[in-house]
């Protein structure tokens, strides 16, 4: 079933609209990447998916937000998180003043299945093998791609259903995007993972989706399959980089 928005407008504090009918869906299993320049409404998109939104006074006024056939648009962020949605925030949200096994631990926070959190991450070493080494450091100090790491890492230890990343690549050298793209690409073939991207750096993170949509000023203006994207002139030209 997975996730779906059908014909989504967002609103910030009563007034500011941001999303304009917005449709898209994340069948489960699948890897969807959602490209866009700045300000086009993609965060804004993540949020009304997570719950995130309200925090902001931003409101759904129309359209549903669905999660296996479920309406989640008036549930609460943690209420969405406990239904196995989970969304890594931009700009590297992580506990600073926590260690790197602290800020994993906190991942794994309402399991009570502690046999499955230790095999859970020996998996996770398995997918960053620079982790383990850096376990007692303190999460402030890492550099931008040991964070991204971790927080995928973090994410990981929830048990998601349906990973939510927004830019994960952001701040990366082109090296490090190579490698997080390719991980990503693997923990979901590995563990069946529904993932739902937002990039930038769309070459990398096209590569590894099934599926597609651009965005600009609110609406969604052209979708299709890993494919029709990479064969598309107008997305060659201004997301992929060449032309
Ligand atoms: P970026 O890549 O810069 O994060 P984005 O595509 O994710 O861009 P959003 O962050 O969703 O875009 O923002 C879309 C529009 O909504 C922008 O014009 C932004 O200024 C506006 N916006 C975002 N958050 C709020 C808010 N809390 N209140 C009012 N307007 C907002």
């Amino acid at each position: 079933m997975g996730l779906s928005l059908t014909n989504v407008d967002v609103v910030y504090a009563g007034v500011i609209q941001v999303l304009r009918s917005v449709s898209l869906e994340v069948p489960d299993g699948s890897m969807v990447v959602l490209l866009g320049s700045n300000g086009a409404g993609k965060t804004t998109t993540l949020k009304a998916i997570s719950g995130l939104l309200h925090a902001e006074l931003g409101e759904v006024t129309a359209g549903q937000v669905l999660l296996d056939g479920d309406d989640i648009r008036h549930e609460d962020p943690a209420a969405i998180f406990r239904r196995g949605v989970v969304q890594v925030l931009e700009g590297r949200k992580v506990l600073e003043h926590l260690t790197v096994e602290q800020n994993l631990m906190v991942g794994a926070h309402l399991r009570a299945d502690s046999r499955a959190v230790k095999a859970d991450l020996e998996k996770i070493f398995n997918y960053f093998p620079a982790l383990p080494a850096l376990m007692q450091r303190t999460a402030g100090y890492l550099s931008g791609g040991e964070m991204q790491m971790l927080l995928v890492g973090r994410a990981l230890m929830a048990r998601p259903r349906i990973l939510i990343l927004d830019e994960p690549s952001m701040g990366l050298a082109p090296l490090l995007v190579e490698q997080l793209f390719e991980t990503i690409g693997r923990i979901r073939r590995e563990e069946g993972l529904t993932i739902l991207m937002v990039e930038q750096n769309a070459r990398a993170a096209v590569r590894q989706c099934d599926y597609g949509y651009v965005m600009e000023a609110g609406r969604i203006v052209l979708h299709g399959t890993r494919e029709q994207l990479e064969s598309n002139q107008d997305v060659k030209e201004f997301y992929l980089g060449f032309s």
